[in-house]
């Protein structure tokens, strides 16, 4: 180990960025040699993917300069593609060169779990990145214009979103809201138009309170989606999908939100995961390797009831100060911390001045809900970036 220790972390998400920000309000001048790698040169706000997705938001709202979050005299930030991950060597292979460390933070974020379901890789879309939501974008809007080119292929303006979790259903509520906007400007009569939600669950977004469940659903048919709940996808084609007992149903566009995994170069190093995820130890470190730590929706964790965590931004966030206080005190010899998630909550959009939510134990819905989700976003926004950030990418209408 050189005299300053080197700390890599990969992946500058919600877990990456909370990292950094604490490594470099904490350390001292010359403690540690960091290193931030990211694939782009800046954050994005997974957590607001669904607008882009659907277009009522412009795709640079959500992203912001990682320059403009890290101080660079104090972390290297790295724009580059992790291809290889080296435990062995405590090595890390980049697409254009290599990192070694002595600490490495894995936060990489996840990848859409098809499940082997065939055709789904090939032929739906994915709400991932702002690469994966300018596509959608300009594929409905493609749509709509083929529309009225061959006026008998309602296929064109039949849309499948496989999965009514919380990805799907703040998709599909943002979609209804864009629908009216996209039918005058292609004067497409909207009662052509269909947006279906396929869920495989008996209720959409299973596990969550019923009374909000019911609440949602209601909203969104009111908007015009029509639910499939009990019904899996059992295959993605080029003209639409395949469900239940082989019923086809004809859509251009299917978009998939069935959920989440882990990222496949974690499996590759050789970690030990489930669905991609490392289960990680109390100090988030993963099992046999006391000096990586993995975080986010790449690391899993048991809730007290024997049951996974949903891997989610607030987890993602919370580990990412646990491990920054965690490595400080790995370097200065003191005492770690284990970490303890604490739930604030949960609040999902359901389109504009629309939301459900259980925050602090409280049941939310409507516009208060969509207030509080409002709160949520612009509170990120402070904690990245402070009062610049919050004027600069906060909606405040
Ligand atoms: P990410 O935030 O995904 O970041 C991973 C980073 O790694 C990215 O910057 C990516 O570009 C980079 N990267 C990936 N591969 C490489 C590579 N090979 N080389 C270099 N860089 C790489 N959770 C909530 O708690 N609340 C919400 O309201 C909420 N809303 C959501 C809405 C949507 C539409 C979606 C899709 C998810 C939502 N989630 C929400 C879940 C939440 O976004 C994730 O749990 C969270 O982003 C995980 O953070 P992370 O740091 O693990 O990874
Ligand atoms: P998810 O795993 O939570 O939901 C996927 C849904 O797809 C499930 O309801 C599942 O039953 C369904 N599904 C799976 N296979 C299917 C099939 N073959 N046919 C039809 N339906 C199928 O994934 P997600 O919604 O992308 O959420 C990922 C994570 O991000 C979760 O932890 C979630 O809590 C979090 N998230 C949170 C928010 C929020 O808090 N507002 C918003 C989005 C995502």
């Amino acid at each position: 180990m050189s005299s300053i220790p080197k700390i890599v972390i990969l992946g500058a998400g919600y877990g990456g960025v909370l990292t950094s920000l604490r490594l470099q309000k904490e350390l001292n001048y010359n403690e540690a040699d960091v290193t931030l790698v990211n694939k782009h040169d800046y954050h994005y706000i997974t957590t607001h993917l669904h607008m882009p997705a659907a277009g009522t938001d412009h795709p640079d709202n959500a992203r912001v300069s990682i320059s403009k979050l890290i101080d660079e005299f104090k972390i290297d930030f790295v724009k580059s593609t992790v291809v290889q991950i080296r435990p062995q060597d405590r090595k890390v292979i980049l697409e254009d060169g290599t990192l070694s460390y002595d600490y490495l933070v894995i936060a990489l974020g996840g990848e859409s779990e098809t499940f082997g379901i065939p055709g789904l890789a090939e032929n739906a879309f994915t709400i991932r990145s702002i690469n994966s939501v300018r596509l959608i974008r300009e594929h409905i809007e493609y749509q709509f214009a083929r529309y009225k080119r061959e006026p008998h292929r309602t296929d064109y303006l039949t849309f499948v979103i496989g999965g009514a979790g919380f990805t799907g259903i703040e998709f599909v509520g943002e979609l209804a809201d864009r629908i009216p906007d996209l039918c005058r400007q292609f004067d497409v009569d909207p009662s052509l138009v269909k947006v279906i939600n396929i869920e495989a669950a008996p209720t959409a977004l299973p596990g969550f309170d019923p009374e909000l469940v019911e609440y949602a659903m209601n909203v969104l048919q009111k908007k015009g989606i029509t639910f499939r709940i009990g019904t899996a996808i059992k295959e993605c084609t080029p003209d639409g999908v395949i469900v239940g007992e082989g019923e086809e149903i004809k859509a251009q566009t299917v978009i998939w939100t069935g959920g989440v995994r882990g990222n496949r170069l974690i499996e590759e190093a050789g970690f030990e995961t489930m669905r991609g995820r490392v289960k990680v130890d109390e100090l988030l470190r993963a099992p046999g390797h006391e000096n990586v730590f993995v975080l986010g929706d790449n690391s899993l964790m048991i809730n007290p009831e024997g049951r996974p965590y949903p891997p989610t931004a607030q987890m993602a966030m919370q580990q990412g100060v646990n491990c920054a206080h965690n490595l400080v005190a790995a370097i200065r010899n003191q005492s770690p911390k284990p970490f303890a998630f604490s739930n604030k909550g949960t609040v999902a959009s359901l389109g504009k001045g629309e939301a459900i939510g259980i925050a602090f134990g409280k049941k939310y819905k409507g516009r208060v809900a969509a207030w509080l989700k409002k709160l949520i976003d612009l509170r990120y926004l402070f904690i990245i970036g402070g009062i610049p950030l919050v004027l600069r990418k906060g909606k405040f209408l």
